[in-house]
């Protein structure tokens, strides 16, 4: 028997191929099975897992994968995988930087717009036939152009927006545990601390990853803090926000809006109370979802696997937790 490459989606045979004929690509139809329950079932078989962000990986599903010696994750975020776990056993993790920068900072700054000027909202009443006449304050928003933008986590996405942002004569902020100097030059951003961010900026994004440092980092406290004027923009992790606190200042009016591309849950459960509120824009999860990006990242976990399996160093590996 081949030993098996386990997919836990369904990728389309122009990214797998070249593991033919040694290899056994087994994928999962995630409508029919939990990936994660299907993969431990192939046992000593599995030399390499192709995940997406979706799947959680621990310690429990590498018990019954003994074999595998590289996992390649479709996203460039990692903290759905017990990375430190993986590490500690010898297995590779590699994840896809770069490829989706560009497209995650369009999709983000799509929110952020969409979110100011209450886009969806707009255009539902446009289909529900509730657009009656052209009045002097009906979906008014707040303005972007010219308005203060604070970048939590101002690594390669952040920075990216932050170009975006730049190009509306916005002015910039950002809160990085450590100063990018460059950032500061060419962009013209102002390094602050998180405090000084959330009480100044009309635009608060979060763009660091999910970690317990950052788990929360927008809770109550912070939601209260921030502008009655102020658009959240979360399109990093779902974690890094209190849903329930978020709720709660969406609806008394603390804030103006939240653009939201991730979430605590995915998918997100359609009786979700953010879901109830005409202020709250909701995407599932499609920072990264262009043809041309997800073809790339689909390109780059092909030839980590195949790095790995053929004893060679793979590109894009998560560095050591
Ligand atoms: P990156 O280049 O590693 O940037 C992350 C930034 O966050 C770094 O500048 C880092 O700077 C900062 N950071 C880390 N810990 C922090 C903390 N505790 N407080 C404040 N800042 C912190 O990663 P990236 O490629 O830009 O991706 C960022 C995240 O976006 C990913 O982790 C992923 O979760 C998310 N993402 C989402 C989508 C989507 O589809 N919605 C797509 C792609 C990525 P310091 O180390 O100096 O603090």
């Amino acid at each position: 028997m081949k030993p098996i490459i386990y997919c836990t989606r369904s990728i389309d045979e122009r990214f797998t191929t070249l593991f033919r004929p040694t290899y056994e690509i087994v994928m999962a139809t995630i409508d029919q099975v939990d990936p994660m329950e299907d993969v431990v079932t192939y046992g000593e078989r599995v030399e390499a897992l192709w995940t997406t962000i979706d799947d959680q990986v621990d310690a429990s599903v590498l018990d019954a994968l003994p074999n595998v010696r590289v996992i390649a994750n479709m996203g460039v975020g990692f903290n759905n995988i017990d990375v430190k776990e993986a590490q500690r056993r010898g297995i590779i993790v590699c994840h896809t930087p770069d490829v989706l920068t560009e497209s995650t900072a369009d999709l983000a700054f799509g929110l952020l717009m969409s979110a100011a000027r209450q886009l969806p909202e707009a255009e539902r009443s446009v289909r529900k036939g509730t657009w009656k006449a052209w009045e002097p304050f009906s979906y008014t928003g707040v303005d972007v152009y010219g308005a203060s933008i604070g970048i939590i986590g101002m690594g390669r996405i952040g920075e990216a927006v932050a170009r975006r942002a730049k190009g509306f004569d916005m002015d910039i902020y950002y809160y990085n545990r450590n100063r990018k100097e460059e950032a500061e030059r060419t962009l013209e951003a102002k390094y602050v601390d998180v405090d000084t961010l959330i009480e100044t900026c009309q635009f608060v994004v979060l763009f660091a990853p999910l970690t317990d440092e950052t788990r929360h980092l927008i809770d109550a406290d912070a939601l209260k803090r921030m502008r009655k004027d102020a658009v959240l923009v979360n399109a990093a992790r779902g974690g890094m926000v209190d849903e329930e606190a978020l709720y709660e200042a969406l609806q008394a009016g603390e804030i103006f809006a939240a653009g939201l591309d991730v979430f605590k849950e995915e998918p997100l459960p359609t009786d979700h109370p953010l879901l109830t509120l005409p202020n709250v824009v909701a995407l599932p999860h499609i920072g990264s979802a262009s043809i041309r990006t997800r073809e790339k990242m689909l390109q780059m976990n092909a030839r980590s696997i195949r790095a790995v399996l053929e004893g060679e160093e793979p590109n894009n590996v998560v560095p050591k937790q």
